[in-house]
Protein backbone atom coordinates (compact mmCIF):
# COMPACT_ATOMS: atom_id res chain seq x y z
CA UNK A 1 0.00 0.00 0.00
CA UNK A 2 1.27 3.66 -0.60
CA UNK A 3 1.39 6.32 1.98
CA UNK A 4 0.27 9.82 1.18
CA UNK A 5 3.27 10.71 -0.18
CA UNK A 6 3.34 7.87 -2.53
CA UNK A 7 5.99 6.01 -0.68
CA UNK A 8 5.10 2.07 -0.96
CA UNK A 9 5.22 0.55 2.66
CA UNK A 10 6.68 -3.06 2.31
CA UNK A 11 8.20 -3.53 4.77
CA UNK A 12 7.62 -3.87 8.70
CA UNK A 13 10.05 -3.92 11.90
CA UNK A 14 8.77 -5.93 14.83
CA UNK A 15 9.36 -5.77 18.41
CA UNK A 16 8.84 -8.73 20.50
CA UNK A 17 10.28 -7.58 24.11
CA UNK A 18 11.44 -4.67 25.50
CA UNK A 19 14.09 -6.66 27.49
CA UNK A 20 17.34 -7.33 26.74
CA UNK A 21 20.28 -9.03 28.40
CA UNK A 22 22.73 -6.05 27.75
CA UNK A 23 22.31 -2.20 28.15
CA UNK A 24 23.59 -0.62 25.70
CA UNK A 25 24.89 3.35 26.74
CA UNK A 26 23.02 4.92 24.03
CA UNK A 27 19.88 2.76 23.50
CA UNK A 28 18.96 1.93 27.51
CA UNK A 29 19.20 3.52 30.97
CA UNK A 30 22.08 1.59 33.23
CA UNK A 31 19.59 0.19 35.47
CA UNK A 32 17.21 -1.12 32.55
CA UNK A 33 13.85 0.41 31.47
CA UNK A 34 11.32 1.78 34.64
CA UNK A 35 8.02 0.97 32.99
CA UNK A 36 9.25 -2.17 31.61
CA UNK A 37 5.54 -4.20 29.74
CA UNK A 38 3.98 -6.57 31.55
CA UNK A 39 2.89 -9.90 30.02
CA UNK A 40 -0.59 -8.80 28.99
CA UNK A 41 0.83 -5.92 27.11
CA UNK A 42 2.92 -7.51 24.75
CA UNK A 43 1.37 -9.08 22.05
CA UNK A 44 1.47 -13.27 21.96
CA UNK A 45 2.96 -14.79 18.99
CA UNK A 46 -0.58 -15.32 17.77
CA UNK A 47 -1.38 -11.97 17.62
CA UNK A 48 1.62 -11.02 15.75
CA UNK A 49 1.26 -14.09 12.92
CA UNK A 50 -2.27 -12.30 12.59
CA UNK A 51 -1.28 -9.09 12.26
CA UNK A 52 1.67 -10.28 9.60
CA UNK A 53 -1.43 -11.77 7.40
CA UNK A 54 -2.90 -8.84 7.32
CA UNK A 55 0.09 -6.45 6.58
CA UNK A 56 0.91 -9.13 3.73
CA UNK A 57 -2.37 -8.11 2.57
CA UNK A 58 -1.72 -4.78 2.61
CA UNK A 59 1.46 -4.96 0.60
CA UNK A 60 4.11 -5.93 3.40
CA UNK A 61 6.41 -8.48 1.77
CA UNK A 62 9.13 -8.70 4.64
CA UNK A 63 9.39 -8.24 8.34
CA UNK A 64 12.64 -7.97 10.64
CA UNK A 65 12.36 -9.44 14.31
CA UNK A 66 13.69 -7.08 16.60
CA UNK A 67 13.74 -6.19 20.63
CA UNK A 68 14.95 -5.83 23.05
CA UNK A 69 16.76 -8.17 22.24
CA UNK A 70 14.14 -11.13 20.64
CA UNK A 71 16.21 -14.10 21.62
CA UNK A 72 15.64 -13.51 25.31
CA UNK A 73 11.82 -14.25 24.62
CA UNK A 74 11.01 -18.17 24.31
CA UNK A 75 9.88 -19.55 21.18
CA UNK A 76 11.31 -17.16 18.62
CA UNK A 77 12.28 -20.36 16.31
CA UNK A 78 8.68 -21.23 16.11
CA UNK A 79 7.56 -17.30 15.75
CA UNK A 80 9.93 -17.21 12.67
CA UNK A 81 8.76 -20.72 11.60
CA UNK A 82 5.02 -19.36 11.07
CA UNK A 83 6.04 -15.87 9.95
CA UNK A 84 8.24 -17.35 7.14
CA UNK A 85 5.27 -19.33 5.46
CA UNK A 86 3.77 -15.70 5.20
CA UNK A 87 6.31 -13.51 3.97
CA UNK A 88 10.66 -12.76 4.27
CA UNK A 89 11.74 -13.06 7.74
CA UNK A 90 14.83 -11.57 9.16
CA UNK A 91 16.22 -10.75 12.74
CA UNK A 92 18.30 -8.27 14.67
CA UNK A 93 20.08 -9.23 17.26
CA UNK A 94 23.14 -8.54 19.58
CA UNK A 95 24.38 -12.04 18.84
CA UNK A 96 25.31 -12.87 22.74
CA UNK A 97 22.35 -16.03 22.09
CA UNK A 98 23.24 -17.15 18.68
CA UNK A 99 25.54 -19.85 19.12
CA UNK A 100 22.67 -21.60 21.22
CA UNK A 101 20.00 -20.43 18.16
CA UNK A 102 21.67 -19.84 14.65
CA UNK A 103 21.30 -23.89 13.32
CA UNK A 104 17.16 -23.97 14.68
CA UNK A 105 16.57 -20.22 13.04
CA UNK A 106 18.01 -21.27 9.98
CA UNK A 107 16.13 -24.23 9.94
CA UNK A 108 12.98 -22.38 10.70
CA UNK A 109 13.55 -20.17 7.37
CA UNK A 110 14.93 -17.37 8.86
CA UNK A 111 16.68 -15.43 5.45
CA UNK A 112 18.82 -13.04 7.16
CA UNK A 113 20.48 -11.86 10.54
CA UNK A 114 22.28 -8.54 11.35
CA UNK A 115 24.06 -8.51 14.70
CA UNK A 116 24.85 -5.46 16.61
CA UNK A 117 28.46 -5.21 17.54
CA UNK A 118 30.07 -1.58 18.12
CA UNK A 119 33.82 -2.45 18.99
CA UNK A 120 35.75 -5.06 18.42
CA UNK A 121 37.61 -4.19 21.33
CA UNK A 122 37.06 -6.31 24.20
CA UNK A 123 37.61 -3.48 26.97
CA UNK A 124 35.33 -0.94 24.98
CA UNK A 125 32.82 -3.54 24.74
CA UNK A 126 32.03 -4.22 27.86
CA UNK A 127 31.81 -0.06 28.72
CA UNK A 128 29.16 -0.27 25.69
CA UNK A 129 27.56 -2.58 26.51
CA UNK A 130 27.75 -2.10 30.24
CA UNK A 131 27.76 -6.07 31.39
CA UNK A 132 28.61 -7.60 27.95
CA UNK A 133 31.12 -10.01 27.07
CA UNK A 134 32.36 -9.92 23.68
CA UNK A 135 33.42 -13.22 22.69
CA UNK A 136 29.85 -14.26 23.30
CA UNK A 137 28.92 -11.91 20.63
CA UNK A 138 32.04 -13.08 18.13
CA UNK A 139 31.01 -16.56 18.95
CA UNK A 140 27.45 -15.86 17.70
CA UNK A 141 28.63 -14.37 14.98
CA UNK A 142 31.05 -17.42 14.21
CA UNK A 143 27.42 -19.45 14.78
CA UNK A 144 25.53 -17.56 12.18
CA UNK A 145 28.67 -17.86 9.37
CA UNK A 146 28.51 -21.54 10.21
CA UNK A 147 24.52 -22.23 10.11
CA UNK A 148 25.39 -20.75 6.43
CA UNK A 149 23.56 -17.51 6.85
CA UNK A 150 24.40 -15.42 4.06
CA UNK A 151 24.59 -12.43 3.87
CA UNK A 152 25.71 -11.80 7.18
CA UNK A 153 25.69 -7.90 8.17
CA UNK A 154 27.08 -6.75 11.62
CA UNK A 155 25.30 -2.98 12.68
CA UNK A 156 27.86 -0.39 14.57
CA UNK A 157 26.40 2.15 16.09
CA UNK A 158 28.97 4.97 15.25
CA UNK A 159 28.62 7.36 18.19
CA UNK A 160 31.09 10.09 19.60
CA UNK A 161 32.63 9.26 23.72
CA UNK A 162 32.67 5.36 22.80
CA UNK A 163 35.79 3.39 21.83
CA UNK A 164 35.58 2.28 18.42
CA UNK A 165 38.50 1.68 16.33
CA UNK A 166 37.32 1.56 13.16
CA UNK A 167 40.20 -0.51 11.14
CA UNK A 168 39.23 -3.44 13.50
CA UNK A 169 36.18 -3.74 11.12
CA UNK A 170 37.53 -2.44 8.00
CA UNK A 171 40.37 -5.37 9.02
CA UNK A 172 37.48 -7.63 9.82
CA UNK A 173 35.93 -7.43 6.12
CA UNK A 174 39.10 -9.40 5.26
CA UNK A 175 38.75 -12.08 7.65
CA UNK A 176 35.26 -13.12 7.21
CA UNK A 177 32.22 -12.53 4.57
CA UNK A 178 30.64 -10.16 6.81
CA UNK A 179 29.01 -6.65 5.92
CA UNK A 180 30.01 -3.92 8.42
CA UNK A 181 27.35 -0.97 8.62
CA UNK A 182 28.03 2.25 10.57
CA UNK A 183 24.91 3.55 11.73
CA UNK A 184 24.78 7.19 12.96
CA UNK A 185 23.66 7.93 16.61
CA UNK A 186 20.07 8.64 16.24
CA UNK A 187 18.86 10.89 19.60
CA UNK A 188 15.87 8.90 20.94
CA UNK A 189 14.15 8.80 24.35
CA UNK A 190 16.81 10.80 27.06
CA UNK A 191 20.32 9.59 25.92
CA UNK A 192 22.40 12.65 25.02
CA UNK A 193 25.27 11.92 22.24
CA UNK A 194 26.40 12.95 18.58
CA UNK A 195 26.82 10.75 15.94
CA UNK A 196 29.97 10.39 13.83
CA UNK A 197 29.90 10.94 9.98
CA UNK A 198 30.69 8.68 7.31
CA UNK A 199 34.14 10.91 6.32
CA UNK A 200 35.00 11.15 9.83
CA UNK A 201 35.00 7.04 9.84
CA UNK A 202 36.56 6.94 6.21
CA UNK A 203 39.40 9.42 7.36
CA UNK A 204 40.36 6.68 10.58
CA UNK A 205 40.13 3.65 7.45
CA UNK A 206 42.47 6.30 5.06
CA UNK A 207 42.25 3.65 2.28
CA UNK A 208 40.80 3.21 -1.03
CA UNK A 209 37.31 2.77 -0.61
CA UNK A 210 35.26 1.78 -3.97
CA UNK A 211 31.94 1.99 -3.95
CA UNK A 212 29.88 -1.59 -4.06
CA UNK A 213 26.28 -2.55 -4.61
CA UNK A 214 25.00 -3.71 -0.91
CA UNK A 215 23.45 -7.01 -0.31
CA UNK A 216 20.55 -8.38 -0.42
CA UNK A 217 18.38 -6.37 1.88
CA UNK A 218 20.16 -3.36 2.31
CA UNK A 219 17.68 -0.69 2.92
CA UNK A 220 18.64 2.99 3.48
CA UNK A 221 22.65 1.59 3.41
CA UNK A 222 25.37 2.34 1.12
CA UNK A 223 28.97 0.18 0.57
CA UNK A 224 32.06 0.24 -0.46
CA UNK A 225 34.57 -2.32 -0.45
CA UNK A 226 38.91 -2.85 0.21
CA UNK A 227 41.03 -4.29 -2.51
CA UNK A 228 40.58 -7.93 -2.08
CA UNK A 229 38.36 -7.96 1.18
CA UNK A 230 35.81 -10.49 1.72
CA UNK A 231 32.93 -8.17 2.79
CA UNK A 232 31.91 -4.36 2.60
CA UNK A 233 31.77 -1.40 4.52
CA UNK A 234 28.50 0.31 4.78
CA UNK A 235 26.76 3.22 5.99
CA UNK A 236 23.57 4.36 7.63
CA UNK A 237 23.32 8.25 7.77
CA UNK A 238 20.02 8.61 9.25
CA UNK A 239 20.57 12.05 10.79
CA UNK A 240 23.21 13.51 8.24
CA UNK A 241 21.65 12.58 5.30
CA UNK A 242 17.91 12.02 5.57
CA UNK A 243 16.27 9.04 3.41
CA UNK A 244 12.64 9.61 4.49
CA UNK A 245 11.72 10.29 0.90
CA UNK A 246 12.59 6.41 0.22
CA UNK A 247 11.13 4.99 3.59
CA UNK A 248 9.45 2.08 2.78
CA UNK A 249 8.87 1.09 6.69
CA UNK A 250 6.55 0.83 9.34
CA UNK A 251 7.30 -0.69 13.10
CA UNK A 252 5.47 -2.67 15.45
CA UNK A 253 6.21 -2.46 19.23
CA UNK A 254 5.73 -5.14 21.29
CA UNK A 255 2.92 -3.76 23.34
CA UNK A 256 0.90 -3.26 19.60
CA UNK A 257 1.86 0.18 18.55
CA UNK A 258 1.98 1.11 14.95
CA UNK A 259 4.97 3.46 15.05
CA UNK A 260 4.55 4.76 10.81
CA UNK A 261 7.96 7.04 11.85
CA UNK A 262 10.69 6.33 13.95
CA UNK A 263 11.13 9.90 15.06
CA UNK A 264 7.33 10.39 15.93
CA UNK A 265 5.36 9.65 18.91
CA UNK A 266 2.14 9.01 16.95
CA UNK A 267 1.21 5.75 17.70
CA UNK A 268 -1.70 3.35 16.10
CA UNK A 269 -2.70 0.76 18.56
CA UNK A 270 -3.59 -2.59 16.90
CA UNK A 271 -5.40 -4.04 19.54
CA UNK A 272 -7.73 -0.53 19.12
CA UNK A 273 -10.10 -2.20 16.02
CA UNK A 274 -9.57 -4.32 13.25
CA UNK A 275 -5.95 -5.08 12.36
CA UNK A 276 -6.70 -3.83 8.49
CA UNK A 277 -8.39 -0.58 9.72
CA UNK A 278 -5.35 0.21 11.60
CA UNK A 279 -2.67 -0.81 9.91
CA UNK A 280 -4.56 1.44 6.83
CA UNK A 281 -4.56 4.32 9.01
CA UNK A 282 -1.27 4.31 10.17
CA UNK A 283 0.12 4.03 6.75
CA UNK A 284 -2.05 7.04 5.02
CA UNK A 285 -0.87 8.75 8.23
CA UNK A 286 2.59 8.15 7.90
CA UNK A 287 4.72 11.70 8.10
CA UNK A 288 6.99 12.74 4.94
CA UNK A 289 10.14 13.29 7.23
CA UNK A 290 11.52 13.84 10.47
CA UNK A 291 13.21 16.97 10.10
CA UNK A 292 13.17 18.77 13.31
CA UNK A 293 11.79 16.06 14.87
CA UNK A 294 13.98 14.08 17.34
CA UNK A 295 13.40 12.38 20.92
CA UNK A 296 10.63 10.60 21.85
CA UNK A 297 9.28 9.19 24.56
CA UNK A 298 10.44 5.44 24.32
CA UNK A 299 14.15 4.53 24.19
CA UNK A 300 15.16 2.54 21.31
CA UNK A 301 15.36 -0.31 23.41
CA UNK A 302 11.25 -0.42 23.10
CA UNK A 303 10.86 0.60 19.72
CA UNK A 304 13.43 -2.10 17.74
CA UNK A 305 15.83 0.13 16.02
N1 LIG B 1 19.02 -6.08 20.69
C1 LIG B 1 19.11 -6.17 19.29
C2 LIG B 1 20.40 -5.57 18.78
O1 LIG B 1 21.09 -4.91 19.56
O2 LIG B 1 20.70 -5.78 17.62
C3 LIG B 1 17.93 -5.59 18.54
C4 LIG B 1 17.35 -4.28 19.05
S1 LIG B 1 18.41 -2.88 18.90
C5 LIG B 1 17.40 -1.60 19.55
C6 LIG B 1 18.36 -2.66 17.13
C7 LIG B 1 19.44 -1.80 16.57
O3 LIG B 1 19.26 -0.46 17.00
C8 LIG B 1 20.86 -2.20 16.98
O4 LIG B 1 21.66 -2.34 15.83
C9 LIG B 1 21.32 -1.04 17.81
O5 LIG B 1 22.69 -0.84 17.73
C10 LIG B 1 20.53 0.11 17.20
N2 LIG B 1 20.39 1.25 18.08
C11 LIG B 1 19.99 1.27 19.37
N3 LIG B 1 19.97 2.53 19.86
C12 LIG B 1 20.36 3.33 18.84
C13 LIG B 1 20.54 4.74 18.69
N4 LIG B 1 20.27 5.57 19.69
N5 LIG B 1 20.95 5.21 17.50
C14 LIG B 1 21.19 4.38 16.46
N6 LIG B 1 21.03 3.04 16.53
C15 LIG B 1 20.63 2.52 17.70
FE1 LIG C 1 19.93 -4.36 24.05
FE2 LIG C 1 20.17 -4.09 21.42
FE3 LIG C 1 19.62 -1.98 22.96
FE4 LIG C 1 22.02 -3.05 23.13
S1 LIG C 1 21.14 -2.09 21.30
S2 LIG C 1 20.69 -2.48 24.88
S3 LIG C 1 21.60 -5.15 22.78
S4 LIG C 1 18.32 -3.70 22.65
Amino acid sequence: MQDSFGRDIKYMRISITDRCNLRCKYCMPADGLKNKLTHADILSYDEIIKIVRVAKSLGIEAVRITGGEPLVRKGVPDLVRELSKIVDVSLTTNATLLPKYAMELKNAGLSRINISIDTLDANAYKEITRVGNLDEAIAGLEAVLDAGFDPVKINAVAMKGIKQNYNDFARLTFEKPVHVRFIEYMSIGDIEGKYISEEEIKAQINADLHPVSGPIGSGPAHYYQLDGAKGTIGFITSQSNHFCNTCNRIRLTADGKIRPCLFSDVEYDVRSGNIKDVLENAIKNKPAGHEGKSGTFRHMSQIGG
